[in-house]
């Protein structure tokens, strides 16, 4: 058996903040104890981590990761290898990405493969939502065995059709399987059928340069299919999750449904919360570093993001990482930007913006673990697991340097990207040191981690239902 210390730090959960030892054995923390007390003095262990000053905090959970995601003609530049090892560097030891049901194929298909890519390659712990593309007797049938092997989350699409779209009809039905069997449903709620049209136009009016992506799909058609699938929900008696919430009104709707009591949920990502329309409208088609969906919206929609994140309306952070090179993939839109694959890199971002709108006065730190950690585990049933810091969870525990400072740019970044949405920023905070299931995988400046420790995840259903 082998024991780590982790000293005199001030441990941050949801739940409070608290000077305390943390003893951890193995793969888990077996206890804390208040920082000099007989209790804690009297512990020894192999390795003791001195975190004075520092922060001790649960890894990051991100709930929504796309490696290797095919999309556009082209695959998403981050390996599970890469992306995951990024996500150390950052102090996430958790993701939930997302396995692709193919039209035609079924879930357990799209879940194998999606199991092949990620097997032996993780640098830290994985598990998976299903994207389920092809609602049918059989796929309905299929998601009751998912969630009974621990993938408990299905996640639909109202834009993207011919791709991923689902209309109305097909997505009452998984909801309604949804309320039988426990899943989760989320949602990636935009008309893709009216933005379709306006893209066409737009592209028919010689509209052709990045920022068009944003103006086309609109903030109302965002709007529209949150309020429709917040219905479609209600009348499946089914909780719903919508992914990458980026417009105010949307944040309304969703607003408006949890005061009505409903088990509606909303997930932001920091692209949204610190860049805009702004980015999009860069010259030299330097815009479609920052093409992803729903899009970038105008400066004016950050406070409502933000003010959700603090009053609970929005209840999660992700990154919807999925990384595409400016060089030779953004280029594909060249000229359409319907062409331009959609994403942006943001795995190993994600814990230190998140900081930065702490030390910004946006959140409090409490709150920055809870929409970071804790909630995520919750929503998706890895809960106390992940997304804590207490006896019997794992040991995934970040020592962060609330007073680094750093400068966020591609050229230090680990993702397998060439270039950073968030180049050049000043943001304060780093983690130091990170600890993946009582393994130290990050240690100042150091990678010491390796693909295959990371362990994929079964999940309970929702934990985080009223
Ligand atoms: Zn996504």
């Amino acid at each position: 058996m082998s024991r780590t210390l982790i000293r005199g730090g001030l441990v941050i959960t949801a739940a409070e903040e608290v000077h305390a030892d943390v003893l951890v054995e193995d793969e888990s923390v077996v206890a804390l104890a208040a920082t000099g007390s007989t209790v804690a003095e009297g512990w020894t262990a192999d390795t003791v981590i001195d975190a004075a000053g520092k922060y001790v905090i649960p890894g990051g959970v991100d709930a929504h990761t796309h490696m290797e995601l095919p999309f556009g003609g082209t695959f998403a530049s981050d390996t599970f290898e890469t992306g995951t090892r990024a996500a150390a560097w950052g102090g996430t030891t958790t993701i939930v990405d997302f396995a692709v049901q193919s039209v035609g194929e079924s879930l357990r298909a799209g879940l194998d493969t999606w199991h092949a890519k990620a097997e032996g390659n993780c640098a830290v712990d994985y598990a998976f939502h299903m994207i389920v593309s092809d609602v049918d007797e059989n796929s309905l049938k299929e998601m009751d065995l998912l969630v009974e092997e621990g993938v408990t989350s299905f996640k639909l699409f109202m834009a993207y059709p011919g791709v991923f779209y689902s209309d109305d009809g097909r997505i009452l039905r998984a909801m309604q399987r949804g309320a039988d069997n426990g899943g989760l449903i989320m949602m990636h709620a935009e008309n893709g059928i009216a933005i379709d049209v306006l893209v066409e136009q737009a592209l028919a009016a010689g509209r052709t340069d990045p920022r068009y992506h944003g103006e086309v799909r609109r903030e109302l058609l965002e709007a529209e299919a949150t309020h429709r699938a917040v219905r479609l929900a209600e009348v499946a008696g089914a909780p719903l999750y919508v992914v990458h919430v980026s417009a105010q009104q949307a944040v309304a709707e969703l607003a408006t449904a949890r005061d009505r009591g409903l088990n509606v949920f909303g997930e932001t990502c920091p692209q949204y919360l610190f860049l805009s329309t702004d980015n999009l409208a860069e010259p030299d088609f330097e815009g479609a570093k920052y093409v992803c969906s729903t899009p970038l919206r105008p400066k004016e929609h950050q406070a409502a993001l933000w003010r959700g994140l603090r009053t609970n309306d929005l209840q999660v952070v992700s990154t919807d990482h999925c990384p595409f090179c400016f060089v030779g993939q953004k280029e594909l839109g060249r000229g359409d930007f319907s062409k331009i694959p959609n994403g942006l890199p943001g795995v190993e971002n994600r814990m230190d913006l998140l900081h930065q709108a702490v030390v910004d006065g946006h959140i409090s730190r409490r709150r920055w673990i809870e929409i970071a950690c804790a909630t995520p585990a919750r929503m998706f049933g890895l809960y106390p697991r992940k997304g804590t810091i207490a006896p019997g969870a794992d040991a995934d525990i970040v020592i962060y340097d609330p007073d680094a400072e750093q400068v966020v740019s591609a050229a230090t970044h680990h993702m397998n990207v060439d270039y950073s949405a968030y180049e050049g920023k000043h943001v304060r905070g780093k983690a130091r040191t990170v600890i993946s299931r009582g393994t130290v995988v990050v240690d100042q400046d150091r990678y010491l981690g390796r693909a295959g420790h990371g362990r994929y995840q079964t999940r309970e259903t929702c934990q985080y239902l009223v």
